[in-house]
């Protein structure tokens, strides 16, 4: 086993120096190209937490010693038979630092993601829709238009180009490839992230036939588009779909062939089943074209896990907070219980291609919320760690984590106050952070920022997120390593 971290497994690095000669010497030349095998990969274990007394000389170190085997050892061969792709919505670097600080220590590992062998950034910028220069704050739909489709776009466009041109998700196109496809999420499943890799509308506001029609006239059926979201995704069919939004489902479709119907109706007659609760969710047992899943567990957004503590002009010299669960939650299926679930729903003989989303660090960041925000990037970290859990099994599933987009919380001086709204809080080391919020004075009205995005991974073909990449990247080496034909209808 090669131990990539502050534990004690010395002598086994230098036995598995030994393995991975020799499995290269057995293997050297097959599919794949350079790199081990999913068994060698699978032995690596990264534990990246401080040494010990961080005030001590090597204390707060995170390596056991050097790491290059173990990196060797964790760059496999690069097809793969299934991909899960996880999303943090505005999870840059200041939200992961921010929910390490508060809920592990800053010595601390975020489980699952910082488990993670290999990482690199991606560049996340939109394109303006009237310029086509660079915009370089993205939204979620330009963001997840770039890695479901490979192009870039403006912000609010949804699986279409710049020109407003359908560009093919690598949801679409795993399902034409007879691989089995999932897309799980905390938001509204007609919200940007989860939209992008079943829907194609100019605007991403356009959940149902009512909206369509009103922001995007040339994309509702009865002007021959493809239709709102909501009755793309119903014809998209995924095998698994979990996630909020219930509400749309009453609209009724205003042509094609489920005219008069409410979408409701139109995805019985589709053949879902649909589910409402986590426990109606346990009890399924299968997922398929025929079948397909529905799961929506709320009318709107899922609830957040934890309570909201907004933060606000003076909060950084108030006294420190420590968070609380959301008794909103009540049993609201978690978001790895979701994960869970969508993977063994999926897999089996054919391969699966699985986008899971933790969508509302996002949208507590934008309301100033740090309790919220770190509550879902709890979400997030447990996930990562059951997709991570059935990859080191399975050995031929590759892990991706990131974020869309960067966001406005900066760890600030504590106890101080600064331009913007701020909040002080607790942290597991017994010491106290404060968070900023600068890009508005309204909570609610926090906006997005403009840094590179970190990017991890693990499994076959997680060499790809390694160094600077941009965030249109992943589309094409998913498929690849998926072995998809892209162009198969
Ligand atoms: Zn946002």
């Amino acid at each position: 086993m090669t131990k990539l971290g502050s534990g004690k497994a010395p002598v086994a690095l230098a036995v598995s120096a030994v393995a991975v000669l020799g499995m290269v010497a057995a293997c050297g030349g097959d599919n794949g190209g350079p790199g081990v095998s999913g068994e060698t990969a699978a032995k690596v274990e990264i534990n990246r937490v401080a040494a010990g007394d961080i005030t001590a000389h090597g204390g707060a170190k995170r390596l056991a010693g050097d790491q290059t085997q173990a990196i060797a050892d964790s760059i496999q061969r690069s097809k793969a038979k299934n991909v899960i792709l996880v999303i943090g919505d505005g999870t840059a670097n200041q939200e992961l630092t921010l929910a390490r600080n508060y809920q592990w220590g800053a010595g601390g590992r975020i489980p699952g993601i910082d488990e993670l062998p290999l990482s690199g950034d991606y560049t996340t910028y939109a394109l303006d829709k009237t310029t086509k220069k660079p915009d370089y704050t993205t939204d979620s739909a330009a963001s997840g238009s770039a890695w479901a489709t490979g192009t870039k776009t403006y912000n609010g466009a949804v699986g279409v180009d710049v020109n407003g041109k359908p560009q093919r998700s690598i949801l679409e196109i795993a399902r034409a490839n007879g691989r089995r496809t999932g897309n799980v999420t905390t938001t509204e499943l007609q919200d940007a992230t989860p939209a992008v890799q079943v829907a194609h509308v100019s605007q991403r506001k356009c959940y149902g036939p009512v909206e369509t029609k009103e922001k995007c006239t040339s994309d509702a059926l009865e002007n021959g588009g493809l239709g709102s979201i909501t009755e793309q995704l119903l014809a998209a069919r995924a095998d698994v779909t979990l996630g909020g939004g219930w509400k749309t489902f009453s609209q009724t479709a205003t042509a094609g062939e489920y005219r008069d119907k409410t979408l409701e109706a139109q995805a019985k007659e589709r053949g879902y089943q649909i589910v409402r609760s986590g426990d109606e969710l346990d009890a399924i047992k299968a997922a398929d074209q025929d079948k397909p899943l529905l799961g929506v567990f709320a009318d709107g957004n899922l609830p957040r896990l934890w309570d909201k503590a907004t933060a606000t002009k003076e909060g950084g010299k108030e006294a420190p907070i420590t968070c609380a669960p959301n008794p909103a939650f009540g049993a609201t299926p978690k978001l790895a219980s979701m994960t869970k679930k969508a993977i063994d729903l999926l897999k089996g003989d054919k391969g699966f291609f699985l986008q899971v989303e933790s969508g509302s660090v996002d949208k507590a960041n934008h309301d100033a919320d740090p309790c919220g925000q770190i509550g879902e990037t709890v979400q997030l970290s447990e996930a990562v760690s059951t997709a991570l859990e059935f990859a080191k099994q399975d050995k031929d599933t590759l892990v991706i984590v990131t974020g869309d987009h960067a966001h406005t919380s900066q760890i600030i001086e504590a106890g101080t106050v600064t331009p913007g709204l701020t909040r002080t809080l607790n942290t597991k080391d017994g010491g106290v952070l404060t968070v900023n919020y600068g890009t508005s004075l309204d909570p609610g009205e926090e906006q997005h920022t403009g840094g590179q995005v970190r990017i991890a991974a693990y499994g076959p073909g997680a060499a790809n997120v390694v160094g600077v990449t941009d965030q249109t990247d992943p589309f094409f080496y998913i498929t690849d390593v998926l072995g998809l034909d892209r162009d198969k209808k």
